[in-house]
């Protein structure tokens, strides 16, 4: 059997190497249009930081290794243009210029996300960059180095965009931040958010909330932000406004889309033609709080479904649950977290929620060192479930926001919560773990 796959970064990378572990004769072949494979996209902002790495660090596994030990066949430089699914044929062209056409018994498309550039006069000048790819950020730190950047404006305040923040930040890069939405972290509870907001601040980072961009001019070797009623300057602009799938590809070859224009996928990461499968950014999931489609690029549902549909190939039969959303990231000195679902989500869906805010200490009474935590938690007052939960403070946030992340997945009760046996110990933590005391007080008001 031919397994063909278009991609070669989370997704695509774990199915094939799943494909061969699981099967070492299948005849694997991965078309991936740069000439970068298997890096972490989620250490960029952290080696941008540091001028004293190579953005090559964070290759975790070198294109020759797939090949010459893992009997892959992986073609970088292949840029897939069409799909047939009539005649099971790929076909595109490579960065030397030359057609190629592949023939397939089960393809897999894993092609990811882009950024969103808006279609605005300016965004495409020297100077305006993203960061998706490793070649976006091996082209930032080159630029950033090269005319010495001294203050950049990023447009955009999603997580990326506060990563790059702390990033150009530890370089001593002056940083203004622009959006055109009035709220700050719209997801995120207003008391949770105000913390976060108030960290970024601290660290001399100037907001601009509201501004609609209207272009970006270049002068005298400055670029100009132009908003309806502001003008940044700077020597450099991230736009950094979020991504979409990478669903073209699929949509022109007459497959299902879903959420967002994500490839639609059965729970087995098929698309609606049965010998396509498709995983990772550029499809949908299946919500386990709501039990509805969804659209939550991040890295491990990623990888996790290029080994499940490496596993259906090869006759295995995988279905996965679906994602709750769990999502963390850090911004100077904070930790941010969320699971499952907002209030506004859960209105949205049909349930009757109900929240609570607390704040409560990093470590137990009396411990040195301790700092706050923020929780923000929604039960269904119909049906007792957790739905969802938030969290932020300078320690001790990113991991415990697991614990609601797998009550989440078991559907259970916030009186469910409230029994389950937390570890305890005075530098960890207060006795009732604040996820616990945020459980109890919400259990009040159900
Ligand atoms: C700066 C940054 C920080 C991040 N931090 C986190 C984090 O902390 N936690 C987290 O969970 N996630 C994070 N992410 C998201 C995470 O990197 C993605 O969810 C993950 O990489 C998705 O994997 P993927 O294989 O689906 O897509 P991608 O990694 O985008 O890979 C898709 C591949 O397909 C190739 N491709 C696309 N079209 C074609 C074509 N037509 N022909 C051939 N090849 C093609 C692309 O070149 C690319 O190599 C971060 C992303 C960025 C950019």
């Amino acid at each position: 059997m031919k397994f063909v796959i278009i991609g070669g970064d989370a997704a695509g990378m774990s199915a094939a190497s799943r494909a061969k572990r699981n099967n070492p004769d299948l005849d694997v072949t991965v078309l991936e249009k740069t000439m970068d494979v298997s890096y972490s996209a989620c250490g960029m902002p952290y080696n941008i930081a540091d001028p004293e790495r190579e953005i090559e660090d964070l290759v975790v596994r070198q294109a020759h290794v797939f090949r010459e030990k893992q009997d892959i066949n992986l073609l970088t430089g292949h840029c897939v243009e069409s799909i047939d699914p009539v005649g099971r044929t790929v076909s595109g062209t490579s960065l030397q210029g030359k057609a190629f056409d592949v023939s397939y018994d089960k393809l897999l498309i894993a092609t990811g996300g882009a950024p969103i550039i808006p279609d605005l006069e300016g965004f495409d000048l020297p100077g305006v960059l993203a960061l998706k790819s490793l070649d976006d950020g091996r082209k930032l730190k080159a630029y950033i180095k090269s005319i010495h950047v001294k203050k950049v404006v990023i447009i955009g305040m999603g997580y990326i965009a506060l990563e790059m923040c702390e990033a150009l930040r530890a370089l001593s890069i002056d940083i203004e931040m622009v959006k055109p939405r009035p709220v700050f972290l719209p997801w995120m509870d207003k008391e949770l958010a105000e913390v976060v907001r108030k960290e970024i601040e601290t660290h001399q980072v100037k907001l601009y909330l509201g501004h609609t961009i209207e272009k970006i001019e270049a002068e005298n070797e400055r670029l100009k932000v132009i908003c309806s009623d502001l003008m940044l300057e700077a020597d450099m602009v991230l736009a950094a406004i979020g991504i979409k799938p990478n669903s073209e590809l699929a949509e022109q070859a007459g497959l299902d889309l879903g959420v967002k224009n994500a490839i639609a996928v059965n729970k087995k990461l098929q698309t609606s033609n049965e010998n396509i499968y498709a995983a990772g950014d550029c499809t949908d999931a299946y919500h386990v709080v709501t039990g509805e489609k969804t659209w939550i690029p991040l890295a491990l549902r990623a990888n996790r479904a290029g080994w499940a549909a490496a596993d259906n190939i090869c006759g295995k039969h995988v279905a996965l649950a679906g994602v709750a959303g769990t999502a963390v990231f850090k911004v100077f000195d904070l930790e941010v977290a969320r699971t499952g679902l907002t209030m506004d989500e859960a209105y949205s869906h049909g349930f009757t929620p109900a929240e609570v805010v607390i704040k409560t200490r990093s470590r137990a009474h009396a411990h040195p060192g301790a700092s706050l935590i923020h929780v923000q938690m929604v039960g269904d007052t119909t049906s007792g479930r957790l739905l969802g939960a938030q969290m932020v403070g300078k320690e001790g946030v990113a991991h415990r926001i697991n614990a609601p992340a797998v009550a989440l997945h078991n559907r259970m009760t916030v009186e469910d919560y409230c029994q389950t046996d937390l570890s305890y110990a005075p530098p960890f933590g207060p006795t009732w773990d604040p996820t616990l005391t945020a459980a109890n007080q919400l259990l009040k008001k159900m």
